[in-house]
């Protein structure tokens, strides 16, 4: 009943006052999802078309380029035309972020991300971007039998969110009854805190990083505390890279299914699981393409870079902007008989937890914001060699002030110990993973798990 009033009453007047469309896309979205290919490329092409001819009018960035390379948006006749256009690289948005702006954008929000990748990124997002991710997420917790106004616990590391928690914010997530879990910190008195919060909220969702909730369902079960009967449909993950030993964990501890999904701030809400186990993309807003190191658009089933092109960024348009993550599409339809073409696999994604010396174990964002938003820095990677020994690889430019490196000693020994070392290595590129992708935080220090990391006794 309550959640009926949240889902048709409430959460259509928030977004009515905050001006945003979300309801009417999602409404939307419920239909398109079952369309045919030939349907929803149709609608893509049609809405590639009104991006870029918003971005040649309005956009400075992208009128002086369409102009020098003699690029014509009305004169695209298929969704391969979008691969004459170059892609949109972090660098770009770095040197270019005030010329991304369109000259008619509404309600332009600052948001500043490390990422899906290593590289710390400044852009902004409008009104119409927030209402298509919203309605986005919304139509995939429909997926699993979860509505808007069903309870929600949200685990997540993200200082900016959790600062911004004013009273309109937390009036709304009342009413929409989601609270959010800090997941920095980790220890053994933290995690009780958590099983306690969610025992008494039994909420219909889980949402967050897959390493946090894994951890959380590790620690209830070292407690002898049941957590699968507390009636949750399902755990959405997302952010990182998801195990099969997490997926595991969260299933058997919280007697539900973990539902994978695929997006960041930055890329937008780009694929979730449906129950038949397909990886949907959120084909009505966003063109995926894989491509390889030279840029070459590839086949679908093999692997390359994943590439966004956003159709709901008329504000501040993201056009072939390279994710720095590895993934592959499918061709193959879910048996669910939803349309939305799936994505097969996302390799190279992770972010790891570090561990305090005091056996406090966080996960790798508290670390990442340290750096993250010191002027000049182009990229880093902070590798926990041990608990007494931790580098940090760093790439900068003219804009770094050198006083900052004593900034990056003293937060890091702040939240790992203050007797722990610190190297700093300084280089023009930082290396890359492997699988082409940067990681942000390696941590090779294991957690002692769960009871052992306990300080309640020493504190
Ligand atoms: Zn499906």
């Amino acid at each position: 009943m309550y959640t009926a009033i949240a889902a048709n009453i409430l959460f259509p007047l928030h977004e009515r006052l905050k001006h945003h469309t979300t309801v009417a896309v999602h409404r939307g979205m419920e239909e398109a999802q079952w369309w045919d290919t030939k349907r929803l490329q149709a609608l893509q092409l049609e809405r590639l078309c009104a991006l870029l001819t918003q971005a040649q009018v309005h956009v400075p960035y992208y009128r002086e380029l369409f102009g020098r390379i003699g690029f014509e948006p009305l004169s695209m006749a298929s969704l391969n035309d979008l691969a004459r256009l170059p892609f949109l690289t972090k660098v770009e948005i770095r040197s270019h972020l005030e010329q991304l702006k369109a000259d008619n954008a509404t309600g332009l929000a600052r948001f500043n991300t490390g990422g899906s990748s290593g590289e710390p990124l400044i852009f902004f997002i409008g009104r119409e971007r927030v209402s298509h991710d919203v309605a986005a997420k919304w139509r995939a917790t429909r997926w699993w039998g979860v509505d808007i106004g069903d309870p929600e616990i949200v685990v997540w590391g993200s200082p900016i969110e959790l600062g911004a928690q004013d009273r309109v914010k937390q009036l709304r997530d009342k009413l929409l009854r989601t609270k959010l879990l800090p997941a920095f910190e980790m220890s053994a008195h933290k995690l009780d805190g958590f099983i306690g919060e969610i025992r008494a909220m039994r909420p219909k969702m889980l949402f967050g990083y897959p390493s946090a909730l894994a951890h959380i369902a590790r620690h209830a079960d070292e407690r002898g505390i049941a957590m699968n009967d507390l009636g949750i449909k399902v755990a959405f993950v997302t952010s990182e890279a998801l195990y099969d030993h997490q997926r595991s964990q969260i299933e058997k501890t919280f007697g539900c299914p973990v539902a994978n999904g695929y997006g960041g701030r930055d890329a937008g809400f780009i694929a979730h699981q449906c129950p038949a186990g397909g990886m949907h993309l959120t084909a009505e807003d966003i063109i995926v393409e894989i491509v390889d190191p030279q840029g070459r658009v590839l086949p679908h089933g093999e692997s390359g870079e994943i590439v966004v092109t956003h159709l709901a960024t008329g504000d501040f348009p993201f056009i072939r902007y390279r994710t720095g993550d590895v993934g592959v599409l499918d061709d193959q339809p879910c048996p669910c008989g939803r349309g939305l073409p799936l994505l097969k696999a996302i390799e190279g994604r992770s972010t790891d937890f570090v561990v305090a010396q005091d056996g406090t174990v966080m996960h790798g964002l508290a670390l990442v914001y340290v750096i993250r938003d010191l002027p000049g820095v182009r990229q880093f990677k902070i590798v926990q060699e041990s608990l007494a020994l931790t580098r940090v690889l760093l790439a900068t430019d003219s804009q770094f002030d050198e006083a900052n490196i004593g900034k990056i000693l003293s937060g890091i020994q702040q939240r790992l110990g203050s007797e722990v070392r610190v190297e700093i290595e300084r280089m023009d590129e930082v290396p890359k993973e492997k699988s082409g992708k940067y990681r942000y935080v390696v941590s090779h220090v294991v957690p002692s798990s769960g009871i052992n990391s306990d300080r309640r006794s020493t504190t």
